[in-house]
């Protein structure tokens, strides 16, 4: 029925009109516009989001959907697809995600539920920072049955309704093979993030200096000559003037530590990222493990990747201090800077980005950040967007919220195994005892941020008789506050930009 009001109005009073009365009709303002002969817009349904086609078109009939008659006007509704997802790519360009090289200041935002990105999009829109919408690690997808398609199709969606232009990356994040590597490029995404953790030594560290040189006599010998040719007492000046050098405990050291990650690694550049029809912006991580990246180190990994020819465009460092999921960062933030600042020379010197991994609410050392890297830098966001999510739960629907509250502290054991974290579950306050008024407080308290942080595998996956218990009300409790949600996740994540610096940069075409 509102449908053929709209339709009417549309033929009677033109575009603009509709855009006007997009409250009126429930349709996403932003996502209407005209493109061959036909209208398309989003609109928001009882249960989910319909994309309709108003007008017979080339591209009306390649969206598969149910066809109307109204007015003797042909309109198609079709559902949010993987399907109509990939036609929307083909046709609106901006929709398709990109690279963006060494230079830009990138911002990952991951969204494990594919709700969050209209929020994300309302907070980066109008700097000069660039957004990675689709980031998601295969944990990630496994704690929420979701896939890479999935990931991609719902930026896909979230951008035309939003009709954001000013481009986005989608970063297979964490991809630890070969097969991972090619599943996400097939995918189409345009960043990938090499762990190499598998490949770094971390026993190396305990040996003796005896056991060291035993093990690193038995590298290849001309492998060896070279290496000490190099890198044997020799200085290296970084841009900064901050010198590097290796004498032999430290070469034996960082060889045996990271020489297997380095043989990895290129083999995955030389055979699927080199080989890709498209540029992809290539980042190696070297985080996801138990020894901090000195600087040496980072210098080393980076002149051997150099040296075989691996052009990466960031890298990640596991830097020293503490990166626990969804809370600030716990160190010495002046230690902190000390080594930043080395990792960030030694960047500069090769002309790739650092990366910052688990970045979000890591906001004491922003900084910092801001300072040494002058914006040349990638900072990985993810998990808090489902933090924040489930604040608009407990503010809007706090017997839900205390249902999953109560469920959580139950399977918090089960849920730590995947994570380090200091979760002093006696710190966080008897639910029993507060208001529903205070529920939302809870989620700025670091202990009870980290309990609903690291279950929401649980929470998402948890059923009963084939039934999910929370999931399926979640999303239509998301989806009926999808307003609240979007104001809430554009402050939160509008603070890290603050933070780091970033500036507006109004361009209405984004
Ligand atoms: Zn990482």
């Amino acid at each position: 029925m509102q449908l053929r009001m709209m339709i009417k109005d549309y033929k009677k009073n033109g575009i603009e009109e509709l855009k006007n009365k997009a409250v009126q009709y429930n349709i996403y303002k932003n996502s209407v516009l005209e493109y061959g002969s036909s209208l398309f817009f989003i609109r928001k349904a009882e249960m989910g989001r319909e994309l309709i086609i108003v007008k017979q078109s080339d591209t009306f009939d390649q969206f598969r959907g149910e066809i109307i008659k109204t007015d003797g006007i042909y309109t198609k509704k079709a559902n949010l697809s993987n399907e109509n997802a990939a036609v929307i790519r083909d046709t609106f360009k901006y929709t398709q995600p990109k690279s963006f090289g060494k230079d830009e200041t990138t911002l990952g935002l991951g969204d494990r539920l594919g709700i969050a990105s209209p929020g994300h999009i309302a907070a980066i829109r109008g700097t000069n920072a660039k957004p990675i919408l689709a980031q998601q690690s295969i944990r990630e997808l496994q704690l929420t049955n979701r896939t890479y398609q999935d990931v991609l199709d719902d930026v896909t969606w979230a951008v035309f309704q939003e009709g954001y232009r000013g481009g986005y990356g989608a970063d297979g994040d964490h991809l630890k093979s070969a097969g991972e590597v090619k599943m996400a490029l097939e995918t189409g995404f345009t960043m990938i993030t090499l762990d190499c953790s598998e490949y770094i030594n971390n026993t190396i560290n305990k040996m003796t200096m005896v056991e060291i040189e035993k093990k690193y006599k038995q590298l290849p010998f001309t492998k060896l000559k070279e290496l000490e040719k190099y890198y044997l007492n020799k200085m290296f000046v970084l841009n900064s003037g901050e010198k590097i050098t290796f004498k032999k405990d430290d070469l034996m050291k960082t060889a045996l530590i990271y020489h297997k990650m380095i043989d990895f690694t290129r083999g995955i550049y030389q055979n699927q990222i080199k080989k890709s029809d498209r540029v992809i912006d290539f980042e190696i991580s070297i985080d996801e493990t138990s020894t901090p990246t000195t600087p040496q180190a980072h210098y080393f990994v980076a002149t051997e990747l150099m040296r075989l020819a691996v052009d990466f465009v960031s890298l990640a460092p596991k830097f020293i201090g503490e990166f626990q999921k969804g809370i600030d960062y716990i160190g010495d933030i002046k230690q902190f800077e000390q080594e930043f600042k080395l990792h960030s020379a030694i960047a500069d010197h090769f002309g790739y980005k650092l990366s910052i991994h688990s970045g979000s609410d890591k906001l004491s050392i922003y900084p910092v950040i801001a300072r040494y890297t002058n914006g040349r830098v990638h900072i990985k966001t993810s998990g808090t967007s489902w933090l924040e999510a489930m604040r608009v739960i407990a503010k809007y629907e706090p017997d839900l919220y205390r249902k999953i509250h109560i469920f959580a502290l139950r399977h918090f054991k089960e849920a730590t195994k995947y994570y380090h974290v200091t979760t002093n579950l006696d710190n966080i306050l008897d639910i029993s005892k507060l208001r529903d008024e205070q529920l939302p407080e809870l989620l700025c308290q670091n202990d009870a941020r980290q309990l609903i942080h690291l279950t929401y595998g649980l929470i998402l996956n948890d059923r009963q008789q084939g039934n999910y218990l929370y999931k399926d009300e979640l999303y239509q409790k998301w989806h009926k506050y999808e307003k609240e949600y979007r104001i809430i996740l554009k402050r939160h994540i509008g603070r890290h930009l603050k933070k780091l610096g970033i500036k507006i940069e109004l361009k209405l075409s984004d």
